[in-house]
């Protein structure tokens, strides 16, 4: 990619032509949600997307709850979505808007539409429109209700307003031409007939806008300049334009539509998640296992890995799924330094050092972050028994094995060489103790003599650790079979978590607040669980690992 690409993506070329050519003087948007679930990855692009325009064109961002659905939407989501559009580092100021607000304004529109001719109410059912609307190869027929005059369209829509009749049984639609080629264009519907509540106006209106009516207003009434949305929308974009034209505003606003994000192997859509959280497959919308906003700041995702997620992925006009992979990637990349590493051992087998004193400690200083200075150091306490990884110990090792088995000599991280001199094992065979020397010359790990160890392995001081519960993650869905079932039923993988409930930390770890983030070392990297941890009793879920055959595009 050349910086030209780099620099301005097709969304940035078509706002500098508009403010070129004086279309508009300056840039708005807003990020729209529907308050009808929890926000997810795909939300997140589209959130960055929209902020980082206002922020680089010295803009406005609107947030804007698109409440317009009275049947589908709860109050409680609409915290939610403020905290994680928060989180992300979009801010909106205040411009926070709702357009349920609008309803009021929405109806004078309509209003406006009838009396220039350019609406009229239909008694057609849904089935009839739906049947006289034609197809993709076949031009529609024009409803019997379309020549009413302005008195009786303004009469009866003001009495679908009052209430005077059953749902279903009228609407309005927009006069526009059931011949076009785009089925959109046929006389679309724009307002129903619907006795529901709705949480923000209550009782107050029985009939709702329909969303392709309802958008286009909401972003003229803000003073939106570009309004962008996802590819699917590109066909309602004449209607979207027909809108703002016909109800007449000076300075309309222009929709741009750009691919959706798609990731491998998760699942992204509301719906689906509501059925993984309603059926009690994961613990909730923020279930580390989710890629939810909230569950990937639980998971420990940082703002700034997602927004290096969004950055790299750039902006489209073609449909694409992105690698998860990548988004591993940008949580990796983001924690390397900034994450102070600890030993923890996740499978604990004890090593005691025969020739090391009893009831001695020793503490020996060792760096946060080798590769991040500014980290610090801190102490940790050496003595004769100690937990290593179970899988750090062979009894009889195949070729290539470096670690501790009966004979050989390795490097506990940052402290000493010892050599695996016997083992005991229980009646079931499994092994209990590993009995090492140790080589007081090999203090902080150095060697002694020049000579070589090739395997390093890291630990902790068994009378000191804490026992602390962690949580391994794999994918929800299994990557071999796909996303969904030939019956439509989701691919769950069995063991997409597992739960180790006797890990030993570094004591300083007991300490973790939620949110805070570790690198384990050789364990990957590790986040304080905000929902399972208590005080001084921190549970720690796994990131990511450290490793990945991931290779940045490009
Ligand atoms: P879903 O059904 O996946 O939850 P939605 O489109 O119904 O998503 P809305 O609340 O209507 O959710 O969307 C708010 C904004 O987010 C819209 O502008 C929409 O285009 C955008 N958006 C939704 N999904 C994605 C995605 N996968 N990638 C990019 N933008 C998205
Ligand atoms: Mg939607």
């Amino acid at each position: 990619m050349d910086n030209e690409t780099v620099s301005r993506n097709f969304i940035e070329q078509e706002i500098d032509k508009d403010l070129a050519e004086g279309r508009y003087d300056h840039v708005c948007t807003r990020f729209p949600p529907e308050p009808n679930g929890y926000l997810h990855i795909g939300h997140a692009k589209s959130i960055l997307l929209n902020y980082g325009l206002a922020k680089k064109y010295n803009g406005q961002f609107n947030l804007r709850f698109d409440d317009t659905n009275p049947t589908k939407e709860k109050g409680e989501f609409v915290d939610a979505i403020e905290r994680d559009v928060a989180w992300l580092g979009a801010k909106w100021d205040d411009r926070l808007y709702f357009a349920s607000n609008y309803f009021e304004k929405m109806y004078e529109a309509a209003v406006l539409l009838i009396r220039k001719g350019k609406a009229f109410v239909c008694d057609l059912t849904a089935d009839e429109i739906r049947e006289y609307r034609g197809t993709l190869t076949e031009p529609g027929k024009e409803s019997p209700y379309r020549n009413r005059s302005v008195e009786e369209n303004l009469d009866l829509f003001e009495r679908m307003k009052n209430g005077e009749f059953p749902d279903g049984s009228r609407v309005l639609r927009a006069k526009i031409d059931m011949a076009s080629p785009n089925i959109n264009m046929r006389d679309p519907v724009i307002y129903r007939v619907a006795h529901l509540h709705h949480q923000n106006t209550g009782d107050a209106w029985c009939i709702y806008p329909m969303y392709d009516f309802a958008h286009p207003l909401e972003d003229a009434f803000e003073g939106i300049t570009h309004s962008i949305c996802t590819l699917e929308f590109e066909d309602h974009r004449p209607l979207y334009n027909w809108v703002v034209e016909n109800v007449g505003f000076d300075h309309p606003p222009r929709q741009i539509e750009f691919a959706k994000l798609y990731l491998t192997n998760v699942v992204t859509g509301k719906r689906y998640i509501k059925k993984l959280v309603e059926n009690g497959t994961v613990d909730g919308w923020d279930d580390p296992r989710l890629v939810t906003i909230a569950a990937l700041r639980r998971r420990g995702y940082t703002p700034e890995s997602l927004q290096k997620f969004v950055e790299l992925g750039g902006i489209s006009k073609a449909n694409s799924s992105t690698d998860y992979a990548m988004l591993e990637y940008c949580i990796r990349d983001d924690l390397k330094m900034k994450a102070p590493r600890m030993m923890a051992v996740l499978d604990p087998v004890k090593l005691v050092i025969d020739n090391y004193p009893e009831g001695v400690t020793e503490e020996l200083e060792v760096p946060n972050n080798p590769e991040n200075e500014a980290l610090g150091s801190r102490k940790v306490t050496f003595s004769r028994e100690l937990y290593i990884e179970r899988e750090d110990f062979m009894e009889e090792p195949p070729r290539k094995y470096f670690r501790l088995f009966p004979g050989n000599e390795v490097r506990l991280m940052q402290a000493y060489f010892v050599r695996c001199v016997s083992y005991e094992k229980d009646e079931n065979g499994k092994v209990t103790v590993i009995h090492c020397t140790y080589d007081p010359e090999s203090r902080g790990g150095n060697s002694p003599d020049g000579r070589k160890v090739k395997g390093t392995i890291h630990w902790v001081n068994a009378s000191t650790a804490v026992r602390v519960e962690c949580r391994l993650y794999e994918n929800l869905i299994d990557e071999e079979k796909g996303v969904y079932n030939e019956d439509g039923s989701m691919n769950i993988n069995p063991n997409s978590l597992e739960i180790r409930t006797n890990c030993y930390v570094e004591p300083a770890l007991a300490e973790a607040k939620p949110y805070d983030s570790f690198q384990f070392v050789r364990n990957g990297f590790f986040c304080a669980d905000a929902k399972l941890s208590a005080p001084g009793a921190p549970v720690f879920g796994r990131v990511v690992s450290l490793k990945s055959s991931f290779k940045l595009p490009g």
